[in-house]
C-alpha cells in the first residue's frame, strides 16, 4: 500500500474550516480502499502565528514542506495584518520557494449551479487557466524612497525572463494538446507593455510551431473579459501572465456561479518540490467561524490533488461525489443562495464516496 505524505496549511479565517474538510474527504477515500494512504502533518502558520513571531511562517518552514508528496493548503489573510505581509510571508513564499510555476485553475459550471449569464449552457464554459505563478508581476522587485515626502516614489518592477516565459507557455501548450479541443488561448498586453509583453508574445509563436495540432489565437486580457462574458464557448485553454490571471480567475469562478467553488492547483511540473492545492477563495473574514463556508472549492482542489499524485480512479470519484452533492439544491451553502452548513456539505460529500465505493464492490 502507498503512503502520501500530505501537508495541511489551513492558513486564516475560512481556511481552517475548509482544510480540515478537505482532510475529511482524504480519510473517507482512504477509507474505501487497499491500495493507498495518507500521512498528514498540519502546519499552524498564518496570522496568529505572525501574531505570535513575528513571521507568517519560520523562516526554515520551506524545509518541512520539501519531502511532502503535496500540500493543501487554505487561504492566507488576516483583517489586522496588511495583505502583502501575508500574501508575501506565506503563499507566495511556499509557491515561489518550490518554485511552483504553473497554478493551474480549472472553471466548469457544476450540475445544479446556476451562473450569471443568461445566455450560457453549461457545456459552453470549461475552461482552464494556466496562471504563471512565479514572476512577472509579482517579482516583488521594486522599492519606495523619500517615505512621506512629497517627492515620495515608489515601484513595482514586473520581471519576465525568457526561461520562466518559455516553460510556462509550453507547459499551457501541452495542457491544451491534452484536452478534447486542443484550443489555447494566449493572453497578451503587448499593445501597451512594449517590451516583456512583446518578448512574451514572440516566445509563444515560437513555441506553437512544437504543437502543431494546437489551435491558438492571441487575446488582449481587456478584450478577454469581454470574451469570457459574450462568447465563452469559444474558449478552452487560457495562458496568462501571474496579474492577468489572477484577475481572470476570479472573473471565471463568478462565472461559474460562485468563488466557494473554484480550484486552484500550484504545480511544480518536475516534481522536484511538492505541489501545493488551495480553493482560489480567500480568507472570508465575514463568514468565518459560522459554519457557511462552501467547502467545494477545496474539495475540487483536493482533486486536483490525486491527479497530481497518479490516482485518477480516486479523483474521479471524489469529483462524482462533488458533482452529485452540488446538483442537490438542498446542499446548497449561502453562497450559492441555499441554507446549507460546511459541515452538512461535507458528510454528503464524504457519503456519496462510501456510498459508491460500496456499489462498486457489489457489482465487482
Ligand atoms: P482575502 O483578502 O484573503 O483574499 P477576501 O475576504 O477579501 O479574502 P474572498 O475570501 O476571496 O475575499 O471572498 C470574497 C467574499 O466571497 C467573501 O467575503 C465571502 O462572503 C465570499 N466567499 C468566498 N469564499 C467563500 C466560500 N468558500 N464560501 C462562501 N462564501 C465565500
Amino acid at each position: 500500500m502507498k503512503t502520501y505524505q500530505i501537508a495541511l496549511v489551513p492558513g486564516d479565517g475560512i481556511g481552517k474550516e475548509v482544510v480540515p474538510a478537505g482532510r475529511k474527504v482524504l480519510e473517507t477515500l482512504a477509507h474505501t480502499t487497499d491500495s493507498f494512504q495518507f500521512e498528514f502533518e498540519a502546519f499552524d502558520w498564518g496570522g496568529d502565528y505572525y501574531r505570535k513571531h513575528g513571521l507568517m511562517m519560520p523562516a526554515n518552514g520551506l524545509d518541512a514542506l520539501r519531502g511532502k508528496d503535496a500540500i493543501l493548503f487554505g487561504s492566507a489573510g488576516d483583517p489586522d495584518i496588511p495583505d502583502h505581509i501575508t500574501l508575501w510571508g506565506l503563499r507566495l513564499k511556499i509557491c515561489q520557494g518550490l518554485d511552483q510555476y504553473a497554478n493551474v485553475r480549472p472553471t466548469r459550471i457544476l450540475p445544479g449551479i446556476d451562473g450569471p449569464l443568461k445566455r450560457c449552457r453549461p457545456e459552453d464554459l470549461n475552461w482552464v487557466i494556466v496562471r504563471e505563478n512565479t514572476e512577472g508581476e509579482y517579482s516583488g522587485v521594486g522599492g519606495r524612497m523619500h517615505q512621506g515626502h512629497s517627492i515620495e516614489v515608489a515601484t513595482d518592477l514586473s520581471l519576465m525572463t525568457r526561461a520562466g516565459v518559455e516553460r510556462i507557455l509550453r507547459y499551457a501548450f501541452r495542457l491544451a494538446q491534452s484536452r478534447p479541443r486542443k484550443l489555447l488561448t494566449v493572453i497578451t498586453k503587448s499593445n501597451a507593455q512594449r517590451h516583456a509583453m512583446v518578448m512574451w508574445d514572440e516566445i509563444a509563436a515560437q513555441i506553437a510551431a512544437g504543437f502543431p495540432d494546437v489551435t491558438w489565437d492571441k487575446e488582449l486580457v481587456d478584450a478577454a473579459t469581454a470574451r469570457m462574458v459574450n462568447r465563452p464557448a469559444s474558449l478552452d485553454t487560457i495562458v496568462a501572465t501571474n496579474l492577468h490571471a489572477d484577475i481572470l480567475s476570479d472573473l471565471a469562478a463568478a462565472l461559474a456561479g460562485s468563488l466557494g467553488i473554484a480550484p486552484t492547483a500550484n504545480i511544480n511540473p518536475e516534481r522536484v518540490y511538492p505541489s501545493m492545492f488551495e480553493p482560489i477563495h480567500g480568507s472570508a473574514f465575514d463568514i468565518m467561524g459560522k459554519g457557511l463556508a462552501n467547502p467545494i472549492g477545496t474539495f475540487w482542489s483536493v482533486v486536483l490533488l490525486l491527479e497530481h499524485l497518479g490516482e485518477m480512479a480516486a479523483a474521479r470519484r471524489v469529483m462524482q461525489a462533488i458533482e452529485h452533492v452540488a446538483a442537490n439544491p438542498r446542499l446548497h451553502t449561502r453562497d450559492l443562495g441555499g441554507n446549507a452548513t460546511t459541515n452538512e456539505v461535507t458528510e454528503a460529500v464524504c457519503a456519496e464516496i462510501a456510498a459508491t465505493t460500496r456499489n462498486s464492490l457489489a457489482q465487482a
